[in-house]
């Protein structure tokens, strides 16, 4: 038996009702409930048997608990989830003037280690569940009267760790959800074989890279994946992406003061991704006490690295910042709460940080 119904597809739920003549059709139906009107209880199935419910209520919908709801002064809100192991993670709803978007998490913790980063700084627990990662998804949809249609996986965890599970949450929110692939955001640090890996899945999702610096002497001291792939390596990876995908990439540019904010950063960026039809995301730095003396630029920076960005013919956009009052920011998802649900292994397996 499966631990919750959330995190099956229909024929997965199919499987589950037996020899029933009307499994496939139940199947069909249920997780259309679960998936496509986010019910979280059997009460709500009305067009499902009594018989069927009754057997389907010993598995769980979901196994998430929601810990916290945080409603910022701009409509983004925050639930701080847990599934009852006293492991907390976090995913924010976003809603925009034209859509609605949300910020997922693919693990709690994470153990890439970016040094700027509150979830790095935080350690690792583990992965997330297919049935956790779209949990988080469904628990935000019951926020808002509005459909969700757009999903990034920039909330807590590197995806590409996880990825067989990623993959199988994004199949669910494109056949069960019904969301579009062109939809679904991965951002990733750079893991290069996953990347490749990921391309030949035929998801047609949208890739973005947290580059941070084209220079592997500073992208070294702020993330220790480039000892592992190179600035490089990772670049060609997005490009054969983009080539195999037909989707366009994206580089995040998380922005430090004096680190690497600086014209000659700009210029060796602007080289580094001539040729993508791509757009550079500058995101000024969220303070995190890093132990590191990280600065936020101020805006006349910030618009200096742009200017010199789009003298070159670079598409640049900047990460509209909102949620301040309740820290969702990206980066950000740190689990505050930690002292009271959290165990957190500080510096727990680094499969790729300290190699
Ligand atoms: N692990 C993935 C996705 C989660 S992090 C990744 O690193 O890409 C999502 C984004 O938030 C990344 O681009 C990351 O670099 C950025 N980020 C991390 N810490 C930040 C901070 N203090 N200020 C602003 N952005 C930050
Ligand atoms: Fe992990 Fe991304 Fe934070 Fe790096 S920036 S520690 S990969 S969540």
């Amino acid at each position: 038996m499966a631990d919750t119904l959330c995190g099956l597809n229909r024929e997965e739920i199919a499987r589950l009702l037996g020899n029933r003549k009307d499994a496939e059709w139940r199947g069909k139906q249920i997780a259309h409930h679960i998936y496509g009107r986010a019910a979280d209880s059997y009460d709500r199935m009305n067009d499902v048997p009594q018989d069927l419910r009754a057997m389907l209520s010993e598995t769980p919908i979901t196994n998430l608990q929601i810990a916290k709801h945080l409603k910022s002064s701009d409509g983004v809100e925050k639930l701080l989830m847990h599934t009852g192991d006293n492991q907390v993670f976090e995913c924010v709803l976003l809603p925009y003037k034209d859509r609605v978007s949300c910020c997922l998490s693919s693990q709690i913790g994470c153990p890439m280690g970016c040094k700027f980063c509150a979830t790095g700084l935080g350690g690792f627990d583990r992965n997330l569940t297919p049935g956790e990662i779209v949990g988080q998804y469904l628990a935000l949809q019951r926020l808002t009267t509005r459909r969700i249609s757009h999903v990034v996986f920039m909330g807590m965890g590197e995806p590409m760790l996880n990825l067989q599970n990623l993959i199988k949450a994004m199949r669910l929110l494109h056949d069960e959800v019904g969301l579009s692939y062109r939809h679904l955001t991965v951002s990733t640090v750079g893991l290069v074989p996953q990347i490749r890996e990921l391309a030949q899945e035929g998801m047609p999702i949208h890739l973005a890279l947290s580059l941070h610096s084209p220079l592997d002497s500073v992208r070294n001291r702020l993330m220790p994946v480039n000892h592992k792939w190179r600035v490089r390596e990772v670049v060609d990876a997005m490009r054969d992406y983009a080539r195999i995908t037909g989707r366009k990439v994206t580089f995040e540019y998380l922005l430090i003061k004096e680190v690497n904010d600086t014209p000659e950063q700009a210029e060796a960026l602007s080289k580094l991704v001539k040729g993508f039809p791509n757009v550079v995301n500058l995101i000024p730095f969220n303070y995190v006490d890093t132990e590191q003396g990280f600065r936020r630029p101020e805006r006349a920076r910030v618009q200096a690295f742009r200017r010199i960005l789009e003298a070159r013919r670079v598409n640049v956009t900047e990460r509209q910042e909102r949620g301040h009052d309740i820290a969702a920011a990206c980066g950000q998802l740190a689990g505050e709460h930690k002292g009271k649900f959290a165990r957190r292994n500080k510096g727990s397996a680094l499969p790729l940080a300290s190699s």
